[in-house]
């Protein structure tokens, strides 16, 4: 269940916006924030299904896109894996590292990475709006990752 916070954060945000103020909306609202880890629109649509609530699945990808951009859920692109949506509200700023195996995720914060870049972009005159650490591994241990397979490091950077 979302907290009244979270719900008025919500729905002013979908008065601003214009956008309708349906139950559904709040059902799905309610889903998302008790919802635990990095999920798919998907994911949430089937779950909410078998828990009996009359949501369609457009509606679904529709307003998880609506909390993202009021700042409830982070939606991330994990690299050639479904947009995966977590919620922001009330969480530390995190990174995370995934096995491109397994899809296994681990959290991690960087409290140092945050202070490099604002360093940088205050020596290059730029504010900050958005940034994104995304560490693309495979489990040292192949018994333990499901669908093991070997990967080469891609060339990356320059
Ligand atoms: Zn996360
Ligand atoms: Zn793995």
């Amino acid at each position: 269940m979302a907290s009244k916070e979270v719900r008025d954060l919500f729905v002013n945000y979908l008065k601003e916006h214009a956008h309708r103020i349906t139950n559904e909306r709040f059902l799905i609202l309610d889903a998302a924030m008790d919802a635990d880890g990095h999920f798919d629109a998907d994911e949430l649509y089937f779950k909410m299904k078998n828990d009996y609530l009359k949501v369609s699945r457009a509606t679904v990808y529709k307003t998880l896109e609506l909390m993202s951009e009021c700042g409830l859920l982070t939606k991330h692109n994990f690299k050639g894996d479904r947009t995966r949506f977590e919620t922001k509200y009330g969480r530390n700023v995190h990174y995370h590292i995934i096995c491109m195996s397994c899809n296994k995720i681990l959290e991690f914060e960087a409290p140092n990475v945050e202070e490099l870049q604002d360093k940088v972009c205050k020596e290059n005159n730029l504010k900050s709006i958005d940034h994104t650490l995304q560490v693309f591994a495979t489990c040292n241990e192949k018994d333990k990752c499901e669908n093991y397979k070997e990967h080469v490091a891609e060339n990356g950077g320059n």
